[in-house]
Parts: C-alpha cells; structure tokens; sequence
C-alpha cells in the first residue's frame, strides 16, 4: 500500500528526479523537488536533447548534399550556424517548460536553489533568491547527476581551447578543426557532428578500440565509416599534453611509441563524467559512497534509512532512461510499494550517423563469461528500407545461449538503430528465445526485418543473406 502523506524530498530536476517526483506526486505524497539550474538537467538543457537536435541538422545537411541522387533538384547553400544553435535552444526550451507546466499539474512545489546534508533528516537549501530554508523529516530521494571529469592532463585545465560537451554545445562558430580526446559516446556523436558541418576532426582514444564496451564487430564497421567521412581516428594513443599554439592547442600524444603532434582550434575533452555530490556534503549524513559515488542497492536504497539515490550520482550507468527508471523505483519504495531495478534490458545507443545499438551481452563479454552461443549476422545491404535511407550500411547481430537458444544480445548498426532496439530489449526482458523473434511478423519493407533475418541466420536460414 502507499502512503498518501508521505512527504518526499527530491535533489535535482534531471530526468532522475523529475521522474522520481512525478511517481512520488501519483501515489499521493507530498512532493518538494529542489533544483540549483533549470530543471531537465543535464538531459534536456547540455546533453542528449541539444546534443540530436545538432546531429539533425547535420543530417539534414547531409540528405540535402544528397538529394540529388534521389532525383530531387536541391542547390545547398552551406549552412547558417546561428539559426542551428538557435533551433537547439528551442527545443530544449519548449521540453523544459513541459516540465515545469508537469511540476504544477502534479502540485510538486519547486524550489530553485541549493541543497545540503545538516544531518541524516535535514536538508539546509540555500536559495536562488539568496535566502535559505531548512526540510526535515521527509524521504529523500538524491538525484545530482554527474559533471564532465577532467583528465589531470597537464595543460587541459587551463586552455581556454580544451572545451567539454557543455562547451561543444554552444560554440559561437563551427571550428575548422577539432581533437576529441576519448572515443567514447560523447567522443564519436560530437566527431560525427561536427565532421558533417565540416570541421577537420581527429580521435584520440587510449584504449584499443572506439566505444569500448559496444559489440566489437561492430564498433570496427562504425570506425571505417566515421573514418570514410574524413575523421581521423588514433586507438591505443595516450594523450601525453596540451600546450597553446597560434591555431589554438597543440595535442601531444604518445602513439606507436612516438611522440606525434596534433594543432586544432579545439579540443574537445570526453574522457567520462563523475558523480555530481561534492556539494550535497553527503558525510554529514553518512550517506556510504565511493569517491563521491552513492551507493544503493536494488531498491534505490541507500544506507541511510529514507534516504534513496538514482542515476549518474551512483556512477555507474550514467545514462537518461536508467535515471529515470531508476527514479520511478525509489519513489514508489519512498511511497510504501515495493519495486526493484534490474538493468538486463537497459539499451545504450550511441547517435552517430548511421546510429548504434545494443542491448544484452556483446560477443566480447559471451567469450569472457564462458557462455555457449551462437551468433546471426544480417547486413542491411539486404535490407529494401536500409538501401533507401543510407544506402544500406550497417548490420544486425544477434547473439543466443547455444543450447536453448534464448536471446542474449541483440547489436544494431544502422539507420534507427536506437529505436529498433526496443523490440530487442524486450526480447531479452521477456526471456524470449529466437523462435519467439521469429515467429513474430514483422512488417515489409521495414529496417526491423533485419532483426528477423539475424535471428534467422543464428540457425544459417537468413532469406536474404548467403549462409556461410
Ligand atoms: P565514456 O566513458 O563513454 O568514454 C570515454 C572514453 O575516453 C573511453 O573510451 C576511454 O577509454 C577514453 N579515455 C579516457 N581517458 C583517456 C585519455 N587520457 N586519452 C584518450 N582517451 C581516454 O565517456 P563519455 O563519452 O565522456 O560519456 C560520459 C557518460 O555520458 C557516459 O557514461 C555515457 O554513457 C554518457 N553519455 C551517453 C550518451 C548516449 O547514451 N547516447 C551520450 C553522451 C553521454
């Protein structure tokens, strides 16, 4: 049962916590959400919304170069940047005041300002206004985010030329050229970005390979076409230094046990993000964590009883619809219900151009945890839509346990890949096997037609495709 008084205290307006406050609002409690910025977080005002409305538009840029082929007359005269940013910040303006219009129609009161730990029951929250208040005696629900990390690189902190997502959201002019240290997501989708507005981009990624923990054989697939478009790409490169240069930074990078140079006029820094809790002063109420990590269990618990944490404050999963899940179960726990997060069916999309989905095991992990499976390839070479939309570039691979063949992963490259990914995820959720995947129909002529073909080809009876 609920418990239609409960008051519940939220700290931070992210896609986290303004989930977390509306669940908290329907099962009656009486709900304070506490946000230092503008409410949406990082999410809809500096990272994934602003983030694709960029991309659209550099894909939009792109289809028009293209028309042509398709027969359409188009002559495209470059691009205007101030009307880019500007569509940008409408959107993430018009979704932000959604939420605000979502506060008051759920009564959530909503205080701008900032909160701190007194101790395990009180909140003391220093005002927008300048004034001060003081919360004691409600559940609540911590939900701070995560802030870029930067590297102690020497030289990155204090050039006004080293820049991070927020920074690459709002240049003032599309660079000529740009390094991004990290080939990770916020690595690629802003080399993809800017490369399609014309930018000379180069990736600098430590490790051996981009997007580490995305399906390999199609991470190597991503890298040959991002490198097809013009961007450089250096893996197993350290970044050694960033020093001032007349075009703006220099990039000193130990690769291939040489030291080599790159110049740009930026550099986009995307090593990862960490917790955002410096500022809750979390000691004062005990609250167990790793470095500033929260830690929870299952139920979004902390240690502290009545005290619950959700996304990138937690460190781990740092991504929107995680948060905002991981939002609906501390609430409903907070209101007297009792639910449990389980992240098997937790998709990461990547938006580059073509998109880059996952959900479940990659082959990589399989090996590594000694599973017995087979795999189903299906390239949207085949795929009718696919040659439309992109001229059929990517694939489909499904990944499923040798004996029982249930789904175990299921890795789109391709144009909607992060929207596909759904009937995958539930795939996996649902413990389906590939007969399930099968049996279903799927419409012609669709992209998720390639899902079924993949999970055809794990027996070798792919329709489209030469079983090898
Ligand atoms: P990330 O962890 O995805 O990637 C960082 C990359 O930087 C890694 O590949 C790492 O090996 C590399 N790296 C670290 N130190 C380096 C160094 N000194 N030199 C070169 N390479 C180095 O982190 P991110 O891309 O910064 O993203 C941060 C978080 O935001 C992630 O958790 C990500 O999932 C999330 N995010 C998600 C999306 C999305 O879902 N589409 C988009 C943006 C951000």
């Amino acid at each position: 049962m609920s418990n239609g008084s409960q008051e519940i205290i939220v700290v931070g307006g992210g896609p986290g916590g303004y989930v977390a406050a509306i669940r908290a609002a329907q099962l009656g409690g009486k709900v304070t959400l506490i946000e230092k910025s503008k409410l949406g977080g990082t999410c809809l005002n500096v990272g994934c919304i602003p983030t694709k409305v960029l991309l659209h538009s550099a894909d939009l840029l792109a289809e028009a170069q293209h028309a042509n082929e398709f027969g359409i007359n188009v002559s495209v005269n470059g691009f205007d940047w101030k009307k880019v940013l500007k569509k940008k910040d409408g959107v993430s303006s018009q979704l932000v005041n959604g939420i605000n219009g979502l506060m008051k129609a759920n009564k959530i009161k909503v205080i701008n300002g900032t909160a701190e730990f007194i101790s395990s029951k009180t909140l003391s929250i220093k005002k927008a206004d300048g004034t001060q208040e003081t919360l004691s005696g409600g559940k609540i629900i911590l939900a701070t985010g995560s802030v870029p990390a930067i590297p102690p690189i020497p030289g990155v902190k204090d050039n006004e030329h080293c820049i991070d997502s927020t920074g690459a959201l709002s240049l003032t002019e599309v660079p000529k050229s740009l390094v991004v240290i990290g080939g990770g997501v916020i690595g690629v989708e802003f080399a993809s970005i800017y490369s399609q507005f014309g930018t000379k981009v180069t990736i600098i990624e430590a490790l051996p390979k981009l997007l580490p923990l995305m399906e390999g054989e199609l991470t190597a697939q991503l890298r040959a076409k991002l490198e097809k478009n013009g961007i450089d790409i250096y893996t197993e490169a350290k970044v050694q230094s960033v020093e001032s240069s007349s075009v703006g930074a220099k990039v000193n990078v130990e690769y291939k046990g040489e030291v080599i140079n790159f110049e740009a006029e930026k550099v986009l820094v995307a090593v990862g993000r960490r917790a955002n809790t410096e500022s809750l002063k979390l000691e004062k109420a005990n609250i167990g964590n790793d470095r500033g990590r929260i830690q929870v269990n299952e139920r979004m618990e902390t240690n502290v009883k009545n005290i619950y944490a959700i996304g990138d404050c937690l460190g781990q999963v740092m991504l929107a619809h995680v948060a905002s899940v991981q939002g609906e179960i501390a609430a409903e726990n907070a209101m007297g219900l009792d639910a449990f997060y389980n992240g098997k069916t937790v998709p990461s999309c990547v938006y580059t151009n073509p998109e880059f989905a996952g959900v479940g095991l990659t082959e990589e992990k399989a090996k590594e945890e000694e599973i017995e499976y087979v795999t189903g390839n299906f390239p949207l070479m085949a795929n009718g839509k696919a040659l439309i939309m992109n001229g059929g570039e990517g694939m489909v691979k499904v990944i499923v346990g040798k004996e029982y063949k249930e789904v175990l992963g299921v890795h789109i490259l391709g144009p909607r890949a992060t929207d596909i990914i759904a009937e995958c995820a539930l795939a996996i959720g649902m413990e389906a096997t590939i007969e399930d995947l099968i049996e279903t129909i799927h419409a012609h002529p669709t992209l998720t037609e390639a899902v079924r073909e993949a999970a055809l080809a794990t027996e070798k009876r792919a329709i489209h495709a030469f079983n090898k």
